[in-house]
C-alpha cells in the first residue's frame, strides 16, 4: 500500500472552497477534479459522470473484500455567495481557528473530512471488510438531481450523508411542499372601488385565517425534528396603480415532519380555503399549482443496527451518541425513497449554512474526520 504523507483536510478544503461551484453557473466538474486527484493519487479508480449538462457526481470505490457496502456521500455544489462578506467568498480565509469561505461547511467541510477519513484507512486496510463508495453529488442545492440520478446505479447497505449538523447524528429531517394559492376577485376603477371584488384585500384576510393554521401546527411536535410549520414566503397581486386588482396569488412553504404526507398538509389548507370561499363568495381561491421544493421528509429507524453501529462509533471518540434531527431538507430524502438507510453528520452548523462569512472549525472538521473513521471502523467487518 502508498504510504505517502497523510492528506491534510484543512488544506483539501481550502483547495475545495478555492474552486467557484455555485449553483447554478459554477463549475462543479472542477471542484471534483480536486477530490479525484486524490483518489488517484492513492491509486483508486474515480468515475465522474455528466448525469446531465452541467452537472456532475463523482463516484470512487474502495474495496477491502467481502462485506457490507457504506456509501459516504455529501454535494459539491454551493449556494450563491450573496453579498456583505468581509472577504472574498471564494478565497479560503484560516482565521481564529475556522476556515472562512463559501461551501466550507455546507458541504465541503464534510467532503473533504470523508475524503481524508477514508484514504487514511487505506493504511488499516487488513483489519477491514467490505466496500466504501464514496460519492459526492452535483445540484443538491437546487433540484436534487445528483442524488437521484446516483441511487440508479448504486445500491448500497447503508448511507451516511455529510450536511452540517455540528458533529450530531441526525436520522430524521423535515420536508416541505409550496402550494401556490390564487385568490380572484373582480377588476374595477380603483375611483369606484364598490364596482369591483379587491382581490388583495381577500388574500390579506385568507392570511390571518392560514395564521390560525400556522398557530394549530405549532401545538404539534415531533421528537426529533421539531413540529411542522407553515408560513407565507410569497405575494404578488394587481395589475395597475389605478385598479381594483382582480388577482392575487399567495406561496406557502409549509414544512413536514416525519410521518406526514403532502396529501394531507394541503388537506389541510383546502379546507381553510373552503372556510374563506363560502364567508368571501364571489371572491374566490383555489391552490394552482405547487412550486418546486426539494421533497419530503424521512426517517430512519433508531433500531436499525447500522444506526446502533454509528451511535457506538460515536462513543468510541468521544462524541454525543444521542440521535437529533434537521428542520431543513437534504439529499437524505433521495437514499430513503430508495429504501437506503441513511444517517446525517458532518462538521459545521446550521447557523452559517447559506449565509455570509460561512465558516467551519478547524477543530470540527478533525472531530468529524475522526467519527468517519471510526463509523468505518465499526461497518467494515466481515458479514456473519
Ligand atoms: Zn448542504
Amino acid at each position: 500500500m502508498n504510504t505517502q504523507t497523510k492528506t491534510d483536510v484543512v488544506a483539501l478544503l481550502s483547495e475545495l472552497v478555492g474552486i467557484d461551484t455555485t449553483n447554478p453557473g459554477g463549475d462543479e466538474k472542477a471542484g471534483l477534479a480536486v477530490l479525484e486527484r486524490m483518489f488517484t493519487d492513492r491509486g483508486i479508480a474515480v468515475e465522474i459522470e455528466e448525469y446531465r449538462a452541467g452537472n456532475f457526481n463523482l463516484t470512487a470505490t474502495v474495496s477491502f473484500g467481502d462485506g457490507p457496502t457504506v456509501m459516504l456521500n455529501s454535494h459539491i455544489d454551493v449556494v450563491p455567495a450573496g453579498e456583505g462578506w468581509s472577504q472574498d467568498p471564494f478565497t479560503p480565509t484560516l482565521q481564529n481557528g475556522r476556515v472562512y469561505g463559501r461551501g466550507a461547511a455546507d458541504a465541503k467541510g464534510s467532503l473533504a473530512a470523508m475524503t481524508t477519513a477514508l484514504l487514511s484507512l487505506l493504511d488499516e486496510a487488513d483489519t477491514l471488510s467490505g466496500t466504501v463508495v464514496f460519492t459526492a453529488v452535483g445540484d443538491e442545492e437546487v433540484g436534487s438531481t445528483g442524488a437521484r440520478a446516483l441511487v440508479t446505479k448504486v445500491n448500497p447497505d447503508a448511507c451516511i450523508v455529510g450536511e452540517p449538523t455540528n458533529i450530531r447524528l441526525l436520522s430524521a429531517h423535515k420536508g416541505s411542499i409550496r402550494p401556490v394559492i390564487e385568490v380572484v376577485g373582480r377588476a374595477a376603477h380603483a375611483a369606484t372601488p364598490q364596482n369591483g371584488e379587491n382581490a388583495i384585500t381577500g388574500a390579506s384576510e385568507l392570511l390571518r385565517m392560514l395564521r390560525g393554521l400556522s398557530d394549530d401546527l405549532a401545538g404539534r411536535d415531533h421528537p426529533l425534528t421539531g413540529g411542522p410549520t407553515l408560513t407565507p414566503v410569497l405575494v404578488s397581486g394587481g395589475q395597475a396603480p389605478n385598479a381594483v386588482p382582480e388577482k392575487c396569488r399567495i406561496t406557502l412553504d409549509r414544512r413536514l415532519v416525519p410521518g406526514e404526507e403532502n396529501a394531507g398538509a394541503l388537506a389541510e389548507v383546502e379546507t381553510i380555503l373552503a372556510d374563506f370561499n363560502t364567508q368571501h363568495a364571489p371572491i374566490h381561491a383555489s391552490i394552482v399549482e405547487c412550486a418546486p421544493s426539494t421533497g419530503g421528509p424521512s426517517q430512519t429507524d433508531s433500531q436499525h443496527p447500522f444506526v446502533q453501529s454509528c451511535q457506538e462509533a460515536m462513543e468510541d471518540v468521544g462524541e454525543n451518541p444521542e440521535l437529533a434531527g434537521l428542520v431543513v431538507n437534504c439529499d437524505m430524502t433521495t437514499f430513503r425513497a430508495a429504501g437506503i438507510p441513511t444517517l446525517i453528520l458532518g462538521p459545521g452548523t446550521l447557523e452559517v449554512m447559506h449565509a455570509k462569512d460561512e465558516y467551519v472549525e478547524v477543530d470540527q472538521l478533525h472531530r468529524a474526520e475522526n467519527a468517519y473513521r471510526a463509523i468505518l471502523r465499526r461497518l467494515l467487518v466481515a458479514r456473519r
